[in-house]
């Protein structure tokens, strides 16, 4: 790397010794070539110049166009006078307003004069109105060329922008510029260049913060970001080479009397042919000698369940001990429950463990994975405590995947000599390329068959208007022999109110669904553990027949019986967690309703998750609407994955069609040279070593 590029950023003209401080305590940057890798978050778009009929709600936060002065007034008492003046184009009309710095404006406007106008339209009964925007004759506009640039925003702290104040940052990269403007070399190979049409990185970082066209802009990005990901490709897959060019696997040739008996007598239904497809994808995992990789995917409901308990049956069989860990403590005791029903009479010895286990449970748990006379351990991320010694796990089943973080997942590799097979499980699809590129090697399989005789859930949206007809509703059901949930949202910034709103809930349905014809019960997250067991009892062996929950229940419980789920406060929760909750129902035969409860005003996005909830029922339809109206958000904890990697402006989520390309060129580099010892491949060794993962974690292994 260019010299200059480490000089202290200090020595920038508008920096000091001062902010050189504060931009490494804040930003973490030290070096000028660090600083211009700080990119903008945002633009602000003066290339254009709109119309007024061409300005909707919509159109950008900020928009500049020209208009002609009709005429000004003023309204408010003398000491907080307001000015406006309305303006008019060939389209149109418009209202600029000021409540300050009115006495400095007034002298500026004339009557009749044409004026540049830029700033953000908001709208009043249908009228294009701006308040305090900047205002500029055409003269003044032509000259100082502001039309035509677009504004890079750099995303800020408190302090930074206490000190850089809003333009600030904006010279300083001006001043960082003119310094390494002639040291930028090139990192990536001329032919990788060609190949998909990138900018060389000069003109990337010069069009990254100072882009004269949206078009320059785009393919600044596209280069910055396809080198990113190429960076982080280039060392996914060159793990995943090591891992495929070595037997590390263990092998499960047998299918011995376990797996045979659970399938003759035990299993209560067919296997629909999804998940027959499935387990015959993981056997021949299994007996491939390559260790295990995969993502199961499907829908909530779609019988995952026991997928993972015939894997794991199958590991038993071979002398090996299996492990499924689970989000929460209930969703662990549901699981615990279920196997060790279905594995009654069989020589299999099934174990829980959670945070919750009192002494005895722990106990046995602990001392009967280390003899191995426990087969299956059941329970939460307690699993990966260091004091968890198995005696020869051979199987890891992890449920709800997108619940754990990437470090948690890490950890069940260390708990054999060899790293155990691995089935990841979830509800929450990603996109198939997502999980592809992002997680390098992970497999996927997919199960996109619900099992037979299901019917699609039904699904209503009511506000508080119709609560009586809701009451009624849920009673009829209740006689026919149903059950019911109502969820309440629980977030942390607002607990106590959302707590307060749960009880008054859960009291007013104990008022109006009475004993003893009616019984509720109740389930949050500050219940004692048993407490919640014995709540979660009672509702699944039908001593209750209305469960008033927080979220908790959100993932995974299983109680076919229930038909109806109320969701109150129904815009306070994302799509996906609205999906899971709804999957709570519809798991028996019988017609299920999922019930949206929301105020009568809503967002533009809540009245859209909403709407989409009422009208498909598909998982991943929702999961890509869910990551349209997120943007480039969190889905899934990618994010998390992403950071990892210390990503600057690639996001694995939204880039998803670069990801692939980076993938696509990574291999192949790799292929033709898999130490990238020739020359021409220097810049992309350096380029790998810097988007190695930080921590020493094997990053093409985790899922
Ligand atoms: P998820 O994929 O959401 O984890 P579960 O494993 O909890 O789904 O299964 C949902 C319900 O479907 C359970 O009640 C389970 O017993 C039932 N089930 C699973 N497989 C089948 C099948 N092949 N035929 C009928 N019901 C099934
Ligand atoms: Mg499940």
């Amino acid at each position: 790397m260019d010299k200059i590029l480490q000089t202290d950023v200090k020595y920038v003209a508008g920096v000091g010794e001062v902010r050189a401080r504060l931009l490494n305590k804040e930003l973490g940057i030290t070096t000028v070539g660090q600083l211009l890798e700080y990119y903008p978050h945002r633009y602000i778009d003066r290339t254009k110049v709109y119309l007024i009929n061409e300005i909707h709600e919509d159109t950008a936060t900020y928009v500049q166009f020209r208009a002609r002065v009709a005429g000004i007034s003023y309204a408010g008492a003398e000491r907080n006078r307001r000015f406006h003046v309305m303006v008019q184009d060939a389209t149109g009309s418009a209202e600029l307003v000021w409540f300050k710095g009115v006495k400095w404006i007034e002298k500026r406007v004339e009557v009749g004069r044409e004026y540049l106008i830029f700033g953000r339209p908001s709208f009043y009964k249908g009228q294009l109105q701006m308040v305090h925007p900047e205002l500029e004759t055409m003269e003044q506009a032509l000259t100082k060329g502001v039309t035509c640039s677009m504004q890079g925003i750099y995303p800020s702290t408190e302090k930074i922008s206490n000190s850089f104040g809003t333009k600030g940052m904006f010279r300083v990269m001006v001043h960082a510029w003119e310094i390494v403007r002639n040291h930028i070399g090139e990192t990536l190979p001329e032919s990788l260049i060609t190949r998909y049409g990138l900018m060389s990185r000069r003109e990337a970082l010069q069009n990254i913060h100072f882009p004269e066209t949206q078009e320059l802009l785009r393919q600044a990005q596209y280069r910055l970001k396809f080198e990113e990901l190429l960076g982080v490709q280039l060392n996914v897959q060159s793990r995943r080479c090591g891992r495929l060019s070595k037997d590390n696997g263990f092998l499960f040739p047998k299918v011995g009397g376990v797996f045979t008996r659970f399938y003759n007598e035990k299993l209560p239904f067919p296997l629909t042919g999804a998940q027959k497809r499935v387990i015959k994808e993981i056997r021949k995992d299994t007996i491939s000698g390559y260790q295990m990789n995969r993502l199961l995917q499907g829908d909530v409901g779609s019988g995952k369940t026991l997928v993972a308990l015939i894997s794991m049956l199958l590991a038993v069989d071979n002398g090996f001990q299996a492990c499924m860990m689970a989000p929460t403590e209930i969703l662990a005791r549901q699981h615990f429950a279920t196997i060790r029903r279905m594995t009654e009479g069989l020589e299999v010895k099934v174990a829980i463990l959670t945070g919750a286990s009192k002494s005895r449970e722990r106990r046995e748990a602990l001392e009967g994975i280390a003899s191995g006379e426990v087969d299956i351990l059941i329970g939460t991320h307690s699993l990966i405590e260091d004091k968890v010694k198995f005696r020869n796990l051979g199987f890891v089943v992890i449920d709800e995947q997108h619940r754990f973080g990437v470090e948690q997942r890490a950890k069940m590799w260390t708990k054999n000599l060899q790293p155990p097979h691995i089935l990841v499980m979830t509800a929450t699809p990603i996109p198939r390329t997502l999980a592809m590129t992002l997680y390098g090697d992970l497999d996927v399989s997919v199960i996109d068959e619900l099992p037979p005789g299901r019917q699609p859930i039904k699904t209503f949206h009511y506000t508080d208007a119709a609560r009586l007809r809701l009451f009624g509703f849920m009673k009829q059901e209740i006689k026919k022999g149903r059950q019911v949930y109502v969820v309440y949202p629980l977030i942390k910034e607002s607990e106590a109110m959302d707590y307060k709103d749960l009880n008054d809930g859960y009291e007013s349905i104990s008022r109006d669904f009475p004993l003893p014809e009616y019984v509720t019960s109740i389930c949050h997250g500050k219940m004692k553990p048993e407490d919640k067991e014995e709540s979660m009892r009672q509702f699944k062996e039908h001593e209750s027949d209305i469960l008033v929950a927080t979220s908790v229940i959100e993932v995974g419980v299983d109680v076919p019986n229930a038909t109806v789920m109320v969701i109150e406060s129904a815009e306070r929760f994302g799509l996906s967690q609205l999906h899971q909750l709804r999957g709570r129902v519809g798991r028996g035969g019988e017609q299920s309703y999922c019930i949206l409860m929301s105020g009568e005003k809503l967002s533009k996005e809540a009245r859209a998750r909403l709407n989409a909830m009422c009208e498909t029922n598909d998982g991943f339809q929702l999961a890509e609407l869910d990551l349209k109206l997120r943007g480039a958000g969190d889905v899934n904890g990618t994010q998390q994955s992403g950071m990892a990697f210390d990503l600057k402006i690639a996001n694995p989520t939204a880039d998803v069609q670069i990801l692939s390309q980076a993938r696509d060129a990574a291999e192949e580099i790799l292929s033709a040279d898999p130490t990238l010892s020739a020359p021409s491949n220097h810049g992309l060794q350096e380029l790998k070593e810097r988007f190695s993962a930080k921590e020493e974690i094997d990053f093409s292994r985790i899922s």
